[in-house]
């Protein structure tokens, strides 16, 4: 087990001691590097010097960075900013997870809207630079960050020619090969109302990255409501999604992961009208209804292990 993203890592490696241990001390490396370039919530981060000071002028950065940025505003154009990346001065003013979090006045609200706007947000591909059009615009990358992590943990994998492995990144699973005794790894879906105890069901898997975006990770509760962190910035409120859990399944982490949150945040029609663009991309939905809705290869291959839950579809 490790530590990088503000949680646990889990690492499940299978090969000889030298290529595992190898692998794992790759993966390893890299995480932590990750985390000290992309996170929102340390001062020291890359992302947060960008934060800082894009206002002011443009700051020059990684190719990996850049990439992920360049991802991310294709990503927020497409959906009509139900993935925003800018998002960062709403989600810190919710703060949602930490001790701190707090229903903002609506004064709050409106006062940070016009910081979330793609226009704003200005990559210079030439130049390799990011720069923010207002004062007080922020990244935050914490929907896509484990996703990438999952997906360069499928490449460090390959790379050492492990016979199998699983690695959960925080929640966001990548698994490669086989277990020891040759058979597939097999998946569960954690049931979005057990506080992560139970499972809705399970499916067996090989070289994938599964991503799952839900109410129930990050959450506080005032007069009754669930105040969730996949925030809507377009009300600047948490989104009032029919889905209480989304999880995306794809050889590429970081999409699966801008998925699971892209989908949540749009709710249930746009979020299946959204899903129709990516033929190769596995789904497993479930409302508020405790309704499944799942891509023709999934809902073959889930095994439902609770009562409680439904197939939505035929
Ligand atoms: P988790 O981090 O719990 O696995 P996600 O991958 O869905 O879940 O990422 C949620 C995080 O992304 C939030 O904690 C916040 O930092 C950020 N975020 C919240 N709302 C959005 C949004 N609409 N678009 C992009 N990022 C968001
Ligand atoms: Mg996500």
């Amino acid at each position: 087990t490790g530590f990088a993203f503000g949680g646990l890592i889990q690492y499940t490696l299978i090969g000889s001691q030298e290529q595992s241990e190898n692998a794992f001390q790759e993966m390893n490396l890299l995480f932590q590097k990750l985390d000290a370039e992309f996170s929102a919530n340390s001062d020291t981060s890359v992302l947060s010097q960008i934060n800082a000071t894009a206002a002011a002028s443009p700051v020059l950065i990684s190719k990996t960075m850049f990439d992920l940025l360049a991802f991310s505003q294709e990503m927020a154009l497409k959906s009509n900013l139900a993935f925003n990346p800018v998002i960062g001065p709403l989600v810190k003013l919710w703060n949602i997870g930490f001790e701190t979090a707090r229903v903002p006045a609506p004064e709050e609200i409106t006062s940070v809207l016009n910081l979330l706007q793609m226009k704003g947000f200005i990559l210079d591909s030439a130049a390799g630079t990011v720069a923010f059009e207002k004062q007080g615009m922020a990244l935050d990358l914490g929907s896509i960050v484990k996703g990438y992590a999952a997906k360069e943990a499928l490449r460090i994998c390959k790379e050492h020619q492990l016979q199998g492995a699983l690695i959960s990144v925080n929640g966001n699973v990548a698994v490669y090969g086989s277990r020891s005794n040759g058979e597939s790894w097999n998946i569960g879906i954690v049931d979005p109302r057990s506080n992560g105890n139970g499972v809705v069901g399970s499916i067996t898997l090989k070289d994938s990255t599964i991503a799952t975006s839900g109410d129930y990770e990050r959450f506080f509760e005032q007069d009754g409501i669930r105040y969730h962190h996949l925030l809507d910035s377009s009300t600047g409120y948490p989104a009032n999604s029919e889905w209480m859990s989304v999880s995306i399944f794809s050889d590429d982490g970081t999409l699966a992961d801008a998925l699971s949150t892209t989908i949540f945040v749009l709710g249930k029609e746009k979020g299946l009208d959204f899903l129709e663009k990516y033929e190769d991309i596995d789904f497993l939905l479930i409302d508020q209804d405790q309704k499944m809705w799942a891509s023709p290869n999934i809902r073959e291959r889930f095994q439902v292990r609770n009562d409680s839950y439904q197939w939505g579809m035929k």
